[in-house]
């Protein structure tokens, strides 16, 4: 078993280790996830994190509060987005819980916009479910201006309805 956080960040020894869970490159995408390596039921919590306070938003942060940012590239910051997550974080309690039961060798995934009002950076999404939002945004920011060419040009490719002339 190897610590998944740096000794100066490990205040609490409930933190995640790497017989819970795996850092990973994800399959076909850009970027890493975390693998769960055991079981969690739905509604159980699946860890603890922990992180360092910052008013600025990173690549590898989470909100707080509006103005208050826990940064953490080793563990939670990596988690993938899905539109149909299986995970949702506790941003209080610092805690990762079960939405879904989740099997080992499962990604973890949280809903980004559940979190952040303004993601670091706006982007595509293809996560399969049928709730897919298509583009990705934080819950109080608009689709930026290459989402909307994104998502015209996704609309464009859909199959057009024959009218039919009168
Ligand atoms: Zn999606």
């Amino acid at each position: 078993m190897t610590e998944i956080y740096p000794r100066d960040l490990i205040v609490d020894t409930s933190l995640p280790d790497s017989d819970q869970f795996a850092v990973t490159a994800v399959d076909g995408r850009v970027g890493r996830g975390i693998r769960a390596n055991i079981p969690f039921g739905r509604g159980t919590r699946v860890a603890k994190f922990a992180g360092t306070l910052s008013n600025t938003v990173f690549q590898h942060s989470l909100q707080v509060s509006p103005e208050t940012h826990l940064h953490d590239p080793y563990f939670v910051g990596l988690l993938s987005h899905s539109c149909a997550p299986n995970c949702v974080l506790d941003m209080q309690r610092l805690e990762i819980l079960a939405l879904l039961d989740i099997e080992p060798g499962e990604l973890l995934t949280i809903d980004y916009a559940v979190t952040e009002d303004t993601l670091y950076r706006q982007f595509p999404c293809n996560c399969g479910s049928s709730h897919c939002r298509r583009w990705i945004t934080g819950r109080r920011e608009a689709v930026n201006e290459e989402g909307r060419a994104y998502l015209a040009q996704l609309a464009a490719k859909l199959p057009r309805v024959h009218r039919g002339a009168r």
